[in-house]
């Protein structure tokens, strides 16, 4: 009897807390939903919302973005929020539930999936959304891309159709990189927007194209001044037209996929051929080995990674491992192009450093420790 009764009690107070707990989650996902439309990922070395609260909070990124899309949708899902904040369902069924559900058919959700389990809700999700991915196959299939010259050949038409989710990333990179364009003599402010635009679709185009003839052609060549690779300042020519920032130059060198020519004053090559300073197969498997993931906190892509030199040629920075960092191409750019900084210490953990020069955290600020004075 009194076992009983103790069990009770015990499971009752789990209840109180699994509510707490329930009650807490709908906070946060509340919170999600604003940081998301705020954006507060952008500039924080993540690549969207789901990935930064993936790095941030240490869950897997697959859980991050379902809670990402979760936490949008439960604005206009009133009936399921409470029954998440109230306890009566827990996080995962309420997750599944709003892949599908509409305000209209929400109410009547909930009572069905209060008698099945979350894997059940999981398997309908995957078959409602699968129907209504035949409406996004229209979407896709009439995406297009066209060009005109027109004007006597002067002028260049665009026009694209493409679905809302890519042309939002379309969008978003034209703008960022149309902030950062130097606005021309005469056309300083907002009102000249539109060129601005344009210039960044310019030079989105042109450093896609830098990388990708990387990228298939295995080699593309360089002219490069010896100061704008040292200094990072200034263009480097592509031979055979284009121009690339000495800094992706640098950062095209860290990975040993350039064949440059670097000249002095005059123009006249002082180096030719590839640098000798590039990691050695052997090296690389070391650092592999070493580093297991990109080095961003919290970041764990194991693709796409490679060797990012932390002191320059200009400080005497050997190949060996402890001037090397594994990284992936997103955050390799983010330190080169992006005015991100690192520094490895004795002990191995890399310190990343914003452009301010602020130190990056990848969590919460660790709980203070009282200390004694
Ligand atoms: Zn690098
Ligand atoms: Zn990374």
């Amino acid at each position: 009897m009194q076992v009983e009764s103790c069990s009770e009690a015990f499971v009752s107070a789990m209840d109180a807390e699994h509510a707490a707990v329930c009650e807490a989650q709908g906070r946060f996902l509340s919170l999600i939903a604003e940081a998301d439309s705020s954006e507060v990922w952008i500039g924080s070395g993540a690549r969207d919302m789901a990935h930064w609260v993936a790095m941030r909070y240490g869950i897997s990124e697959w859980k991050a973005r379902r809670w990402v899309e979760a936490s949008q949708r439960l604005r206009n899902l009133p009936r399921i929020f409470a029954a998440l904040a109230a306890g009566a369902m827990g996080i995962d069924k309420v997750v599944e539930l709003t892949r599908f559900a509409t305000p209209e058919t929400e109410h009547r959700l909930l009572r069905w999936a209060q008698g099945v389990s979350s894997a059940a809700i999981r398997r309908r999700a995957d078959i409602e959304t699968r129907r209504s991915l035949a409406d996004a196959e229209d979407v896709e299939r009439s995406r297009r891309v066209a060009w005109w010259y027109f004007d006597e050949g002067r002028r260049f038409g665009l026009a694209a159709e493409l679905p809302a989710s890519q042309g939002a990333i379309g969008a978003r990179a034209i703008k960022r990189l149309a902030g950062q364009v130097p606005s021309m003599p005469g056309e300083e402010g907002e009102f000249f927007a539109d060129q601005r635009r344009a210039d960044a679709l310019v030079l989105l185009a042109s450093r896609a194209g830098a990388s990708d003839a990387n990228l298939d052609r295995g080699t593309i060549i360089v002219h490069a001044k010896v100061e704008a690779l040292v200094t990072g300042q200034g263009a480097c020519e592509i031979e055979g037209g284009g121009v690339i920032h000495a800094e992706t130059a640098r950062r095209l060198l860290c990975s040993g996929r350039l064949q440059t020519v670097i000249e002095d004053y005059g123009g006249n090559p002082v180096r030719l051929g590839r640098t000798s300073r590039d990691p050695s197969p052997a090296t690389m498997r070391v650092l592999r080995h070493r580093d297991g993931e990109c080095r961003f906190p919290g970041c764990g892509a194991r693709r796409f990674t490679n060797a990012h030199r932390i002191r320059w040629w200009s400080g005497g920075g050997p190949t060996d491992l402890d001037n090397l960092v594994l990284v992936c191409g997103y955050h390799h750019r983010l330190v080169h192009e992006y005015g991100w900084k690192l520094r490895r210490e004795p002990d191995g953990v890399v310190s990343w450093f914003r452009p301010g020069g602020a130190r990056y955290r990848a969590g919460p600020a660790p709980p203070r420790v009282a200390t004694s004075p």
